[in-house]
């Protein structure tokens, strides 16, 4: 891409975090098929980075008429889902059927508007991270703006959630009570920073085999997420060790039973305590400091070598606009 498609400010960035569930309860399942959930989503330093940019001809992508009709393409490396079966284009699609912008098929002539989604993708995927629900937050904060839509942050919301159950909380970020099937989102105070070392599995545990393992075997529990709340109040990761809750853990050890292995491995090794990240496979271990943290990912390195460092919370989606280019790159200014 040459550098004078970013000058007009018709180029965006935005990085978004993968999310952690502190607490995760299961109350049973709902008509819909969905599960009933009250989790405690909290953001942390994962991020896959979107650039979003407007390209054609000057006079065709600044005139209103033109960009209602658009070819909208998404660029990311296999094994990043491709095309619709990417939740980046599916939300840009959605977004802009609901603002009037007609998607194009085909090749593109040079009369074309086209915006392209390019997707840097750092979160581990089928993780249990919300790496797809993330870059559909992602897309839609960053095209909102790119194609004027003006939506406020709950129509966002609204669309995210008809797309996947974490994304309303992405496009939220920080820390939240979630409810529903984790689409009802509530901030929630945060004091921290707490610190993890975040241990992916190479191998994917889909979450819809962990949820009928759920309803194969276990039942609801009735645990509430007080104590979790209490503790990320206290800024003592004491605390919130003692009180991190997932209650599929079980029934994803019950598919991958190496996992139940691992998490012992990495408390062994000095964990404060380890959970299971959403539906699975990556463990995250909680340690006192990012020392503690970095001391552990030594000690693990030999068999868990894509071991991450991170602290939560992170923010939400942050947008950058390009506002020119220099030697170096293009300049970017912070949005919000
Ligand atoms: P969750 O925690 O929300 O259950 P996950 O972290 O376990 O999600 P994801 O990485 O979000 O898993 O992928 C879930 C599914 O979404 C996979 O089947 C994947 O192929 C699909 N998918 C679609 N778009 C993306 C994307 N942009 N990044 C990752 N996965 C995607």
């Amino acid at each position: 891409m040459g550098p004078a498609e970013g000058i007009d400010g018709t180029a965006l960035r935005v990085r978004v975090p993968a999310k952690l569930n502190l607490f995760l309860a299961v109350r049973g399942r709902r008509p819909d098929g969905y599960h009933e959930l009250v989790t405690v989503f909290q953001s942390v330093s994962l991020y896959d980075h979107l650039r979003v940019a407007l390209l054609g001809l000057p006079g065709r992508r600044h005139h209103p008429a033109a960009r209602r009709r658009m070819r909208v393409e998404l660029w990311a490396d296999p094994p990043v889902p491709q095309g619709r079966d990417n939740l980046a284009l599916r939300a840009a699609l959605r977004l802009g059927e609901r603002s009037g912008i007609v998607p194009l098929e085909g090749s593109a002539d040079r009369d074309t508007v086209r915006t392209i989604i390019d997707l840097d993708k750092r979160i581990p995927m089928t993780a249990g991270m919300a790496g797809g629900s993330a870059d559909a937050a992602g897309a839609l904060v960053a095209l909102n703006r790119l194609w004027s839509c003006g939506m406020a942050g709950d129509q966002l919301r609204h669309i995210g959630a008809e797309l996947g159950s974490d994304v309303p909380f992405c496009i939220t970020g920080g820390t939240a009570l979630g409810a529903g099937r984790g689409t009802d989102i509530t901030p929630v105070l945060s004091r921290g920073p707490f610190h993890w070392l975040i241990c992916p599995d190479p191998q994917p545990l889909p979450t819809p085999d962990v949820f009928r393992a759920w309803d194969r075997y276990a039942r609801p529990t009735g645990v509430g997420p007080d104590e979790v709340l209490y503790a990320l109040r206290s800024t003592d990761p004491a605390r919130l060790a003692a009180a991190l809750h997932n209650e599929l853990q079980e029934s994803a050890f019950r598919l991958r039973p190496e996992l139940r292995v691992r998490r012992q491995a990495l408390l062994d090794a000095g964990a404060l305590a380890v959970v299971l990240a959403g539906s699975g496979p990556t463990l995250l271990a909680l340690v006192a400091d990012a020392a503690a943290a970095e001391a552990l990912a030594y000690a693990v390195a030999r068999w868990c070598p894509g071991a991450v460092v991170a602290s939560s919370p992170a923010g939400g989606p942050e947008l950058m606009v390009e506002v020119g280019t220099s030697d170096t790159g293009p300049l970017l200014r912070t949005l919000e």
